[in-house]
């Protein structure tokens, strides 16, 4: 049995209550065994971190990223890198995602349970993760990377971020065959995308019918479809067929937003990616249609999240960072608080994001019986939420009890 006491600390503890200072918080190896309002004495062999009044939260949760999306150009990745190269970049890219102060993600496409247990074997490190393995897409949909003069291409390729499948018996077996690969949700491309060299973002893909048959799979083994859309037209069709989240959604209107709030459908916008790519694609070398898309997607970003906030969705937080943007994941929370205030893109990187991952019973707040996935910031992200992009302020992380970094 170990402990570690971390002494002065202004609490944030992510279940909506204000900081308070000073509280000390108790580790009993991997669990949060007691929170004290003020300061105790260390007991004998306790290991003492002294926060000097600095900002002790739970790690961050990312709803949305893609582990093995680190080039600038996904169908060039697969292309021309072999698989053990695409592997040691994945390790990669899940170290340096916990040093960005993620402690727990969702792979929304391309990542295989392998990397999860890896993880949790203690083999490799990085967040705790939860996977979709291949996203389910149409011929010519968002996960088929095939350039429209190609009829061949690496649309087989195992560590595609899709699979293509058509019709509704093609989906289902698709959605079968993920789930026996391990996925923990069934992953549709419900229109087209930036990355995709052949479709638009304001299209929708899949019939009504094909993605009821991806939801009835999820269902059928107690787990969730999610779904990847910009326009409200493939909103509605997805929040009809039962789809339990939408990504993105950047064209989101008023009469959507009602009607996924009905529905009781989830929303994690991922403002970050359109953000960074407009900003510094050419810098990047995306490709001009990547561009171009990235673009007009991050034109409606915040104007989405504002009509989402009004309508009173269920708000999580992704960062669906891919290529050279993989290092900014935590720019997400300054560019939500645009819409909803800092305190709320805190909450839906952590309590909110462990909520809809299903994981609040063991992460996303700083209370008794928790795991001990924690933060210690040099600054009041409350004042500064753009704090977290400076992963020097970031003086320590623990994950599982385990000090991952400390610099103090
Ligand atoms: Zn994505």
């Amino acid at each position: 049995m170990s402990f570690v006491v971390f002494k002065d600390a202004t609490l944030l503890d992510c279940t909506g209550s204000a900081p308070r200072y000073p509280a000390t918080v108790i580790v009993e190896d991997n669990v949060i065994r007691e929170i004290v309002d003020g300061g105790v004495l260390a007991g004998t062999g306790a290991e003492v971190v002294d926060c000097g009044g600095k900002t002790l939260m739970p790690g961050l949760i990312d709803a949305h990223m893609h582990l093995n999306l680190f080039q600038s150009e996904a169908a060039e990745q697969t292309r021309r890198n072999l698989p053990s190269m695409i592997v040691i970049q994945c390790l990669a890219v899940m170290e340096d995602t916990l040093m960005q102060g993620f402690t727990s993600i969702l792979d929304a496409g391309g990542a295989d349970a392998g990397f999860k247990t890896a993880q949790v074997r203690g083999l490799i490190k990085g967040p705790r993760m939860q996977v979709c393995g291949h996203s389910l897409t149409q011929t010519g949909g968002h996960a088929d990377m095939r350039l429209p003069t190609e009829i061949h291409g690496p649309i087989d390729h195992f560590f595609n971020v899709g699979v293509v499948a058509d019709g509704v018996d093609a989906v289902r077996r698709a959605a079968r065959e993920e789930l026996r690969m391990g996925a923990d949700y069934v992953k549709i491309m419900a229109a087209g995308g930036c990355a995709s060299p052949s479709d638009e973002c304001d299209t929708v893909q899949y019939s009504l019918e094909e993605m009821k048959a991806a939801v009835e799979e999820a269902d059928a083994v107690g787990k969730i479809c999610i779904a990847h859309c910009y326009s409200p037209r493939s909103m509605r069709r997805c929040a009809e067929a039962g789809v339990g989240r939408v990504e993105h959604g950047n064209f989101m209107d008023e009469e959507t937003a009602l009607i996924l709030k009905e529905k009781g459908v989830v929303y994690v916008p991922t403002l970050a990616t359109y953000d960074i790519m407009s900003r510094r694609g050419v810098e990047f070398g995306i490709p001009d249609y990547f561009l171009r898309k990235m673009k007009l997607a991050n034109e409606r970003a915040l104007e989405a999240l504002h009509i989402a906030v009004n309508a009173g969705l269920v708000i999580g937080s992704g960062s669906d960072m891919v290529g050279p943007g993989q290092p900014f994941k935590a720019n997400e929370l300054e560019l939500q608080s645009r819409a909803m205030g800092p305190m709320n893109a805190i909450l839906a990187a952590t309590k909110v994001n462990s909520e809809i991952l299903k994981v609040s019973e063991k992460v996303g707040t700083v209370e008794v019986g928790k795991l001990a996935d924690l933060l210690l910031i040099d600054g009041n992200p409350l004042d500064d939420v753009g704090v977290f992009r400076d992963r020097d302020k970031i003086k320590v992380i623990m994950q599982d009890g385990k000090f991952m970094k400390r610099v103090q």
